[in-house]
């Protein structure tokens, strides 16, 4: 049998629901994956997200995060980064209040909206909010 082995980066998002629920140990006991959490946070909304990289065979990454979506997580992959657009930005503030690691901040007292690239866990939550896609992820 093929061993197709790799890593994949993915975002993890918990709703409240299930975000206390320690489903994530079950990738290592179930399906035999390792897995980097790479970050973690919790929104103000108390969703958790989470940037996992997972390290196993295709087959089992794939039953691992199939197991985590039947669960009430919702998996994507990961963008390789996330940027502003500053000229499209016009400040209005509505991606501050949604990004959970505070990498989008509205400096005072000039209220104008700052990107910290640092900061930022590419979950795209601005990026879909934006409504001058001002916030672009890069694949
Ligand atoms: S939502 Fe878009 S336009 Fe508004 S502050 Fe954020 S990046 Fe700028
Ligand atoms: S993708 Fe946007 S909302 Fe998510 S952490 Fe990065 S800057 Fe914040």
């Amino acid at each position: 049998m093929m061993n197709n082995n790799g890593s994949k980066k993915v975002v993890l998002r918990f709703p409240q629901e299930v975000a206390d629920r320690p489903i994530v140990c079950e990738l290592a006991l179930r399906f035999g994956l390792r897995f980097n959490i790479l970050r973690a946070s919790i929104s103000p909304h108390r969703e958790g997200i989470m940037v996992m990289e997972l390290i196993g065979s295709r087959d089992r990454q794939e039953e691992g995060l199939e197991f985590l979506r039947e669960k009430g997580v919702f998996v994507e992959p990961l963008s390789q980064d996330i940027r502003m657009v500053e000229e499209r930005c016009y400040h209005c503030g509505t991606c501050v209040g949604l990004c959970p690691t505070g990498a989008l901040s509205m400096e005072r007292p000039s209220f104008l909206v700052r990107y910290d690239p640092a900061k930022c866990i590419a979950c795209e939550l601005c990026v879909l909010a934006c409504p001058t896609h001002a916030m672009e992820a890069l694949l």
